[in-house]
């Protein structure tokens, strides 16, 4: 059964149906709820995470049929953009629709076409190990890493995790028949087990001391254990997704993921509950991939939910029948009265308004910026040299020495 049909129960007849705008609809009416999915497309998309799987494995192990794009590092995105165009187009919600567009639109351009089309070594402050290439912002060290988390201390939501990461982007449109509550873990015991992932963090710390480190054979064999470490369990979790839900890496592996989420906490961003209107549904647990108790936590912690896991997505708010949910990031220190809730995320976007358009304008500024700033420092920063050197010499600064 497909989502829509679990969302949607006791349709009246076509002739009487009334077109309600979504944010006025009742939430059973609304499309958040994961849906119980045919075996053929529980297997489609399963095939779809293999193969995502062996082109990573072709590219990095075994070299076969000379890595052509729909075995390679790359076939995951092409996959992200063919089921992503499905999933937009199948997305009723509108606020989901809009972050499916931008995460396609992201993973494509920023993970595919720059890397594909000018490959080369990222600028990187410090060592430079194996493969990574522009913007790969999982690397540490890289300027656009920082750039992030700037955003993230900014706007929460792990930005990353919701609206630009590959694994996300892959989990979204990929692993959207696993997000059912028959395969998603959401015991007590699951919810502790998400503690698991700050074992990753502090490797991760390690990695990042390595990297500012001279190359020798402790911080190479600890960068190339620790890759290992990050790229088998994201495959593994992948493949795992009919018993560990289309999050299992997100929730309790990724040690990015519990940076942001750490400037999650520190930063700007939380959502506010509203014990008063609250009537105990559950609908926002419910529609959580990262399995949030939303509103007991909102309950116990006077009104704030405020933690590490939350990703962003929105679902849990535009769920709510009651509006009892809503976002709080820099916005509204600059703008108090803004209420991020259910009818402020669903709202249609309305192109005849100058702010909307402003925003589109910007962000393929951004983009087409990000193309043209790739294909110029292609040619600047080559893959035997590290960007403070490069840079020094493209500035005219003085050479940084580590
Ligand atoms: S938790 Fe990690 S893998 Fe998941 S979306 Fe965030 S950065 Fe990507
Ligand atoms: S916050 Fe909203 S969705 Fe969650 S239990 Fe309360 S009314 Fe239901
Ligand atoms: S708490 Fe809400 S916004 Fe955060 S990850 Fe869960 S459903 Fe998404």
């Amino acid at each position: 059964m497909s989502e829509e049909a679990i969302a949607v129960p006791n349709r009246p007849p076509a002739a009487n149906r009334r077109v309600i705008p979504v944010h006025l609809m009742p939430a059973e009416q609304q499309r958040s709820l994961a849906g119980r999915y045919a075996w053929q497309i529980k297997t489609l998309c399963w095939v779809a995470f293999v193969w995502a799987f062996l082109g990573w494995l072709n590219d990095a192990w075994l070299f076969q049929f000379g890595s052509p794009m729909w075995l390679n590092r790359y076939t995951e995105q092409a996959i992200i953009l063919a089921f992503g165009v499905w999933r937009i187009v199948a997305e009723k919600n509108p606020y989901t629709r809009k972050r499916l567009i931008i995460l396609v639109i992201n993973v494509t351009v920023l993970w595919w076409l720059i890397p594909w089309a000018w490959p080369f070594i990222e600028p990187h402050t410090g060592y430079l190990a194996g493969l990574p290439a522009f913007p790969a912002l999982h690397t540490p060290g890289t300027i656009t890493f920082f750039l992030v988390m700037t955003a993230v201390f900014l706007f929460g939501r792990r930005v990353i995790c919701g609206w630009n990461c590959p694994c996300v982007g892959i989990r979204e449109v990929v692993g959207f028949p696993f997000r059912h509550a028959a395969h998603v873990p959401r015991s007590p015991w699951a919810w502790r087990l998400r503690h698991l992932k700050w074992i990753w963090f502090l490797l991760y710390l390690g990695a990042m001391w390595a990297v500012t480190r001279p190359a020798n054979n402790i911080t190479s064999g600890f960068l190339g254990l620790f890759a290992m470490l990050v790229v088998l369990p994201y495959f593994a979790t992948m493949l795992l997704s009919p018993w560990l839900g289309n999050r299992g890496y997100c929730r309790f592996l990724c040690p990015y993921g519990a940076t942001f989420g750490l400037l999650n906490k520190v930063g700007m961003f939380r959502i506010d509950y509203t014990a008063d209107s609250c009537i105990r549904c559950g609908k926002c647990e419910k529609v959580c991939d990262m399995s949030i108790p939303v509103w007991k936590m909102g309950l116990a912690h006077q009104g704030k939910v405020d933690t590490t896991e939350c990703m962003g997505c929105g679902r849990c708010i535009t769920e709510c029948p009651t509006g009892s949910l809503a976002f709080r990031d820099v916005r509204n220190l600059l703008q108090p009265s803004l209420r991020q809730d259910r009818k402020h995320l669903l709202r249609r976007v309305d192109w005849r308004r100058m702010a909307v358009r402003w925003r589109f304008a910007g962000f393929v500024l951004v983009m087409a910026g990000v193309l043209g700033g790739a294909m110029h420092y292609s040619g600047l920063v080559g893959t035997l040299n590290e960007l403070p050197i490069r840079m020094g010499a493209i500035c005219g600064l003085p050479v940084i020495s580590w």
